[in-house]
C-alpha cells in the first residue's frame, strides 16, 4: 500500500516537497522552501502534514533551494535520517544551504530594505545546515540504492542543473517516477534528460507547460552583447549564481571565438557564490559537456577574465570607465551584489541591463523587465536609462515540445500528476499528456492525497 500526498510544488512553482507513505515509512521526494511574493513565502509557515521526527528519508532531485531549502529546518525540528542525492548534487546544495542561512541571518540583522517592509522569519541557522550535510549520503546515477527498507531507487540525468536527477522509484511491482526538474535538449553545457523507461505513475513538472522558450539564446545574447558595445557604457548581466552564470560565460566563450570586438571587451564575474559553483563544475568533468578551456585559470576559457571575491574588489568595480561585462548575483535582483551594479548604472544612458533568466513577482528584476521607469534602491530614486534587455531563451527548464519529447520516452501508459507549476502551465500539460499519449493525467492539488 503506497500513498502519495502533495505538500509543496502543488498549484505554486516552489516549495517541492512530495511525501510518500509506503508500508508505514514515511519518505519525502524533495524538502524545498516555498520563494517568491509574500503569500507564496508564508507557505514555509504552515506545517507539515506529519512530525519531522516521524519522516525515515529524503530523496533529493537536486540542489536548488525550492528542492532542498527546508531541508536544515526539518534538521532543526528532528529529522535525522538518510538525505540521499547525486555526487554533484551534495556538493550544490551546501552552497545553496550556507548561503540561505547567511541569508536569513543578513535580513535579520539588516531588516528588508530593498522591497516591502518584511521580515522573514528566521527558519534555521549554520549549525542546522551542517547537521543537515553530515546526513547526505550521495549514491551516483544509474546505482540503485535501498530506502527505509521498502522502495528501491535509481537516479537517471535530468539535464536541469550540474547534478540534477529524476528519480524511479520501485515500490513493489511499479515503478513511480519523479521528474524533479526536467532540463534541456541539445544544450551545450548539460546533458540531455535522458529516457524515462517503464513507468506506471508519473510526477512531472510542468513550469513551461503551456509555453514554447526563444530558439536562439546564443544569437539573442550576441545581438544584445553588439548593441550594449555601441552604447558604450556597461553591460550588466544580473544571472542565477547556479547554472546560468556558468551558461552565460560558456556562451561569451563561443561568441569571443567568433567576434573579435567581443574578445576584447574585459568579462568581471562578481559572485562568489558563482565562483564556487564553477568550481564544482571543474571537480566534475563527466557531469557536464564543457571542456576546461585554454586556460585552467578562467571558467571556460572565457578570455580577458576577471573575478572579484572581495567585497573590496566587487567596489572598484564602480570607477570602469568604457564597455566591460559585470555578471552578478542575484538573477532577479532581489539582493546580492547586483544591487550596487544597477544602483551605479542604471541612470546611466550609456549602459546595457541583460536579464537572462526567468524573473518572477515582486522582484526588481520584474519590474525593470516590466518597463519600469523610476526604482528605488538603497533610498534612491533612480530614473532608468540604461536599455532593458529581457532574454528567455536560456531557461534551464523544459518547454512544452522538450516535456513532450521527455514523456514520449516512458514505455507502458502511466497515470501523470502535474506539479511545479502555476494553474495554466500544469492544466496544459495534463491536456497535452492526455491528448498525445492517452495518459490518464491530473493536476496535483497541495494537500490532496493519491493512491498509487
Ligand atoms: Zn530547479
Amino acid at each position: 500500500m503506497a500513498e502519495l500526498t502533495f505538500v509543496g510544488a502543488a498549484g505554486t512553482v516552489t516549495g517541492s516537497k512530495h511525501l510518500l507513505t509506503v508500508d508505514g515509512k514515511r519518505i519525502l521526494v524533495d524538502c524545498g522552501m516555498f520563494q517568491g511574493v509574500v503569500d507564496v513565502r508564508a507557505l514555509n509557515d504552515v506545517p507539515l502534514p506529519i512530525a519531522a521526527d516521524d519522516i525515515d528519508a529524503v530523496i533529493v532531485t537536486h540542489g536548488h533551494l525550492d528542492h532542498v531549502g527546508y531541508l536544515p529546518k526539518l534538521v532543526h525540528d528532528g529529522f535525522s535520517g538518510p538525505i540521499y542525492c547525486t555526487p554533484p548534487t551534495e556538493e550544490v546544495l551546501g552552497v545553496v544551504l550556507d548561503d540561505s542561512a547567511h541569508l536569513q541571518q543578513e535580513l535579520q540583522e539588516r531588516g528588508y530594505q530593498h522591497q516591502r517592509p518584511y521580515a522573514p522569519p528566521m527558519y534555521y541557522d549554520q549549525r542546522d545546515v551542517d547537521r543537515t550535510k553530515r546526513l547526505v549520503r550521495p549514491v551516483a546515477y544509474h546505482t540503485e540504492f535501498d530506502v527505509a527498507g521498502v522502495l528501491k531507487a535509481t537516479y537517471s540525468n535530468a539535464g536541469h542543473i550540474i547534478g540534477s536527477a529524476f528519480v524511479a522509484l520501485r515500490i513493489g511491482a511499479k515503478r513511480v517516477i519523479f521528474s524533479g526538474d526536467l532540463g534541456r535538449y541539445g544544450r551545450p553545457l548539460l546533458f540531455d534528460p535522458e529516457p524515462i523507461g517503464a513507468a506506471d505513475e508519473i510526477v512531472c513538472e510542468s513550469t513551461y507547460g503551456d509555453r514554447v522558450h526563444p530558439p536562439q539564446p546564443l544569437a539573442d545574447l550576441r545581438a544584445a552583447l553588439d548593441a550594449g558595445i555601441a552604447r558604450g557604457g556597461a553591460i550588466v548581466i544580473p544571472a542565477f549564481a547556479i547554472e546560468r552564470s556558468q551558461d552565460i560565460l560558456l556562451a561569451i566563450a563561443t561568441l569571443q571565438r567568433e567576434d573579435p570586438q567581443l574578445a576584447r571587451i574585459l568579462v568581471h564575474l562578481d559572485s562568489p557564490m558563482a565562483e564556487k559553483v564553477d568550481a564544482i563544475f571543474a571537480r566534475f568533468p563527466d557531469a557536464h559537456r564543457a571542456i576546461a578551456g585554454d586556460t585552467e585559470r578562467t571558467p571556460f576559457g572565457v578570455q580577458n577574465f576577471r573575478q572579484h571575491v572581495t567585497a573590496d574588489e566587487s567596489k572598484a568595480l564602480n570607477s570602469v570607465e568604457g564597455p566591460h561585462i559585470i555578471i552578478s548575483a542575484s538573477g532577479m535582483a532581489s539582493g546580492g551584489r547586483i544591487l550596487h551594479h544597477l544602483h551605479n548604472h542604471l541612470a546611466d544612458r550609456r549602459a546595457t541591463v541583460i536579464f537572462p533568466g526567468y524573473q518572477s513577482a515582486g522582484t526588481l528584476g520584474y519590474y525593470l523587465t516590466h518597463g519600469a521607469h523610476t526604482i528605488h534602491l538603497y533610498g534612491d530614486s533612480l530614473p532608468v536609462r540604461a536599455a532593458i534587455v529581457h532574454l528567455e531563451g536560456f531557461s534551464a527548464h523544459a518547454d512544452q515540445h522538450e516535456l513532450k519529447t521527455w514523456l514520449a520516452t516512458a514505455t507502458g501508459t502511466p497515470h501523470l500528476y502535474a506539479v511545479h507549476g502555476e494553474a495554466e502551465s500544469a492544466a496544459a500539460l495534463v491536456a497535452l499528456a492526455r491528448t498525445a499519449f492517452g495518459m490518464q493525467a491530473d493536476v496535483a492539488h497541495r494537500g490532496s492525497t493519491v493512491t498509487l
